[in-house]
């Protein structure tokens, strides 16, 4: 796998300090090192709970720290398909979690030690539709239903922010921000390992075993398989589990997401966007961008279930992509482009909660799910669940909505990727 630019930016690196023994013994064993275990490590060791994290690779090597590093509230699924199917009740606190995420994360990225996460406030979302009253009234309405502060930008108040001849309109969100995720996440195992927590680098976690009301859980480190027996289990393992999560493996699939960036650029790069904020559209498959130090450009864009991609390709994909809505930065290069999975179900819901209904496995938990909006959704999400192991609380009840549905077995990523061909063609037709 190919440096990302967060790798050759990463300042302060986590590096654990305790070796992994055999007849390991701890109340949580949490499993996958991204933002989703991370956080549920913090506030559970917050909580003196003896927990206890391990990772196949290093923190942050999965999508948590290869992201676009945008924090906004919402979920990957939109509030108006949920409204469709969950009460008004439900779905407001589905979005008082999400944007707990968002606010938890701004906390830390502002306090001491995480200063290399270069918090930068504004979202913009940038709309290439025609039906511009459509998207105000959206925004109004979502600002009543949710007592948030959105802002509608026409085409001449969004040009003071973006210039490109394809957007219609925007919609500004004060409260999000974009940051350094890799960096976040080293800065965050530090702060769980200054509260005692123990977190292990390359230890596979490879299967486990009930034993009465303990769980004895094979682990592979150093070239050995090594026991650990834990009271409890949580799987956070992300678009990047195999079959060591048994038949949770059938009710999700791992798809695939990019990012380009570019060399360094002059001057032109700040005429097309005047302001250091996030930039998405509102295209499904969409774009999200932003400058980062250097003056580069950050471009994500696309998702695949299946696709075999070269990195040759994906430059030429991402530069195509630029050209058309900054036609101003044609010349740009890309230097460093990467790919990373997201874990998705079929309603784009998380799993939160028991694996199974029922008794057998009760202390077996996950907390995954989380595709392409994981970064305010992964540690709301973690903040409800450890509510829920320590007994304060039933919050995560409202994740029982969303049942586990089969991902289509090996056909499943094949439909995954018609239907993302469907939205790109929607995409197409609605801008025409
Ligand atoms: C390219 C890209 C861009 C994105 N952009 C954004 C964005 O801008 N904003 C946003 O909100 N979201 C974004 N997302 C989504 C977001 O990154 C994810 O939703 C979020 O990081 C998920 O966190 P996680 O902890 O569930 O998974 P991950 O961060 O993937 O962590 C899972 C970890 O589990 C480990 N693991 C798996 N199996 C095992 C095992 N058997 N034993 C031990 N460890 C194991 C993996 O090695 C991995 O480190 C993006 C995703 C990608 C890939």
């Amino acid at each position: 796998m190919n440096n990302t630019w967060y790798d050759d930016t990463l300042i302060n690196r986590f590096g654990p300090n305790e070796h992994l023994t055999n007849n390991y013994k701890c109340a949580v064993l949490i499993v996958g090192g991204g933002l989703a275990g991370l956080s549920l490590l913090y506030k559970l060791k917050k909580n003196n709970v003896d927990a206890v994290l391990i990772e196949e690779n290093h923190i942050g090597s999965g999508a948590s720290g290869r992201n676009g590093g945008f924090c906004l509230s919402g979920w990957a699924q939109d509030y108006d398909v949920l409204l469709k199917y969950l009460s008004k009740e439900e779905v407001v606190t589905l979005e008082k979690i999400a944007a707990s995420g968002v606010k938890w994360m701004k906390k830390k990225c502002l306090s001491k030690g995480y200063e290399h996460t270069n918090l930068q406030s504004g979202v913009l979302k940038c709309f290439l539709t025609n039906n511009i009253e459509k998207v105000k009234k959206h925004v109004i309405a979502q600002n009543k239903l949710f007592h948030q502060n959105e802002e509608f930008l026409n085409k001449e108040n969004l040009n003071k922010y973006v210039c490109s001849d394809k957007y219609t309109c925007g919609v500004f969100r004060q409260d999000s921000f974009q940051f350094h995720p890799l960096n976040f996440m080293h800065a965050l195992a530090k702060d769980c390992s200054k509260m005692g927590a123990s977190i292990f680098e390359n230890c596979k976690f490879v299967s486990y075993q009930m034993d009465g009301a303990k769980i004895n859980s094979s682990v592979f480190n150093e070239n050995e398989m090594v026991n650990i027996q834990s009271e409890k289990i949580v799987f956070a393992t992300g678009g990047y589990g195999g079959k060591e999560i048994k038949d949770l493996k059938s009710y999700w699939l791992p798809i695939k997401t990019f990012i380009g960036v570019t060399k360094p650029i002059g001057n032109e790069l700040q005429s097309v966007l005047k302001k250091p904020l996030g930039f998405s559209d509102n295209r499904r498959a969409g774009n999200y961008y932003r400058v980062l130090p250097e003056n580069r450009l950050s471009w994500g864009r696309g998702i695949s279930a299946v696709g075999k991609f070269t990195y040759s390709n994906l430059k030429r994909a991402i530069s195509k992509e630029i050209n058309y809505f900054f036609p101003e930065l044609r010349n740009v290069e890309i230097d460093y482009v990467w790919s990373g999975n997201m874990a998705y179900a079929s309603h784009y819901m998380p799993y939160v909660g028991s694996t199974k209904i029922g008794n057998e496995e009760k202390n077996v938990f996950t907390l995954m799910g989380f595709g392409g909006h994981g970064m305010n959704t992964a540690p709301g999400s973690a903040m409800v669940l450890a509510d829920f192991i320590l007994g304060k609380n039933n919050k995560y009840e409202v994740f029982n909505r969303f049942r586990r549905k089969w991902n289509g077995g090996l056909i499943g990523p094949y439909i995954a990727e018609m239907k993302y061909k469907y939205l790109q063609m929607k995409d197409y037709f609605d801008v025409a």
